[in-house]
């Protein structure tokens, strides 16, 4: 059976699936995040648009421009946030971890702009911290040019990119980190 995990807001208005995986839960601490919530933190995880289905009331959705290119997406009749999108991550929203029904499949992945923490929040787990936002992921390593031979078959050896290690678990370290 394909992972699949059942979010509703506050009044039950707007209620939404998400297929597949989640990943890390993105703790954000930013000034914007702790007013939004009404909290210490936004518990945020990435989610893209083709995994995400609304079962009803999208229409209830209403969208405040929070900064520049940033937009912040909540329940009209009950005010629950629900999820934020960037103009620059077109096809990714962060869902509010909190609006999904347990058990939830997903760990803690960072804590984000500790740099606005609210002081009477103690963070003491072990997890990344950073000052701002997350770093973004590091592009990928660069191929390297085949090595040919003076012979008569040219033939790339291709060890570089056979001996990244771990390359592909940073896929959401950070790509989609920014900003929370
Ligand atoms: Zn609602
Ligand atoms: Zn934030």
């Amino acid at each position: 059976m394909p992972i699949e995990h059942h979010g509703s807001c506050l009044c039950q208005g707007i209620r939404f699936s998400i297929t597949g995986p989640l990943a890390p839960i993105q703790v954000c601490h930013c000034s914007q995040c702790r007013q939004a919530q009404g909290g210490p933190f936004a518990t945020n995880i990435p989610v893209d648009v083709a995994q995400l289905r609304f079962h009803a009331g999208e229409a209830l959705l209403n969208f405040y421009a929070s900064s520049p290119g940033k937009e912040r997406a909540f329940c009209r009749v009950c005010g629950s946030p629900v999820f934020s999108r960037r103009a620059s991550l077109p096809g990714v929203v962060r869902i509010r971890a909190g609006l999904l029904q347990e058990p939830v499949a997903a760990r803690l992945g960072f804590h984000a702009h500790v740099a606005s923490q609210a002081r009477w929040w103690p963070v003491n787990d072990a997890l990344p911290q950073y000052p701002e936002g997350a770093p973004a992921v590091p592009p990928p390593p660069p191929q390297p040019e085949p090595v040919c031979r003076p012979a008569p078959r040219c033939r790339p050896t291709g060890r570089a990119t056979a001996r990244e290690p771990g390359a592909s678990g940073a896929r959401y370290g950070g790509g989609l980190t920014r900003g929370t």
